[in-house]
């Protein structure tokens, strides 16, 4: 009787078959942020299963999480090393992704201490202005083969500005950018494509590709259809229903008021949840196939909708995401994206998984 998120481990799984069919290259699984809140423990095992061998986090903190359930895969820190991390990494046989010569001269000190060769993947910036090496830093590592000393370069990345729109010249241009940082290191393997990027065509081809949101559902074509099989079902249960008259109003401020006698339902979700409050007055609920609208604020741990025009009762569920409404139309109506949605996802609804293997 609480609120129920529901996770198709599943659906994640053939997400990324999917994803790795629109490429030749090999196809890694980003599961930064817990899996972008949906839980790392419980989808990297389903992504092993599923034939995936690379995986990207951020932070080495949620590397070591993560690798005792991941045997054999390559697990590679997107943020990086900070000083201090180095032993830890090379303890863990953790992959840095090394965007700085400082970076790299960390690392490279590792390798001598520990007399073994490292592994390292190459971060170069092509218009991000982020993380990753600058054109000036890079020339310098191109030009001199002694900086990489003791490190076994597994690839070279980037990562794209506006891989969600194809035609924004940017994409062309930082493959050109990266084509030409990759030159000098010869034979070197690649890593380009985020969810999007995957769809821009032969450009973005690479050898590794590193989708992230298409996984979890979030539409990588935005504007086209999703070709993502969708992943989370988020439904609550009415905790009162309550008959007000035309003019009363609902909930903090007063901010929606009874244009008709009206119905108004409660579930016991709330902006605590991560059901920003920015959606108040905003976004949808289904009952029965039928949308019924949010009326007034989200407060931290209650939320009202307008029932006047189906036969919800209390103790009955409403559909705050689900296949019809997805966690792209609930970024939409929050104005935000389908990321944020889902690494907002409450920690305390009920998680309960589905397709396990
Ligand atoms: C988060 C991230 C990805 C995954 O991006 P999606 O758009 O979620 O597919 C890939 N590469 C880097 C460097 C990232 O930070």
């Amino acid at each position: 009787m609480t609120a129920v998120l529901d996770i198709d481990l599943g659906a994640i799984a053939s997400n990324w078959r999917f994803l790795s069919a629109q490429h030749k290259g090999a196809t890694a699984g980003v599961i930064k942020a817990d899996a972008y809140g949906l839980g790392a423990a419980q989808v990297a095992p389903a992504l092993l299963a599923a034939g995936c061998k690379h995986f990207f986090v951020a932070h080495l903190s949620e590397a070591v999480a993560v690798q005792p359930l991941i045997p054999g895969a390559m697990l590679a820190v997107l943020n990086g090393i900070l000083a201090g991390q180095e032993a830890e990494f090379a303890a863990q046989g953790i992959v840095p992704v090394v965007g700085s010569l400082a970076e790299l001269a960390l690392w490279r000190a590792q390798a001598r201490l520990a007399k073994r060769v490292l592994p390292v993947i190459l971060h170069v910036d092509t218009g991000m202005a982020r993380l990753g090496f600058s054109a000036p830093d890079w020339a310098a590592l191109a030009g001199d083969a002694s900086l990489l000393e003791g490190l076994n370069l597994r690839y070279v990345m980037t990562h794209l500005v506006s891989a969600d729109k194809p035609a924004d010249p940017m994409n062309a241009a930082q493959s050109m950018r990266f084509a030409a940082a990759c030159a000098p290191f010869e034979g070197v393997r690649r890593s380009f494509a985020n969810s999007s990027g995957l769809f821009l065509g032969a450009g973005a081809e690479s050898d590794l590709a590193r989708p992230g949101a298409a996984l979890y559902g979030v539409n990588p074509t935005p504007g086209q259809p999703n070709p993502m099989r969708p992943v989370v079902r988020l439904s609550a249960p009415i905790l009162q229903v309550r008959t007000i008259e035309a003019g009363e109003t609902v909930g903090y401020e007063g901010a929606w008021t009874a244009q008709r006698p009206s119905r108004i339902a409660t579930l016991g979700v709330g902006y605590a949840d991560g059901y920003h409050r920015v959606l108040s007055n905003k976004a949808l609920a289904y009952f029965d196939g039928k949308a019924v609208p949010l009326v007034g604020r989200v407060s931290m741990d209650l939320t009202t909708f307008d029932v006047t025009d189906v036969a919800a009762k209390p103790g009955d569920r409403l559909e705050l995401i689900n296949a019809a409404h997805g966690v792209d139309a609930l970024a939409l109506a929050a104005g935000t994206n389908g990321y944020e949605i889902l690494c907002s996802l409450g920690r305390r609804y009920h998680r309960h998984y589905s397709g396990v293997l």
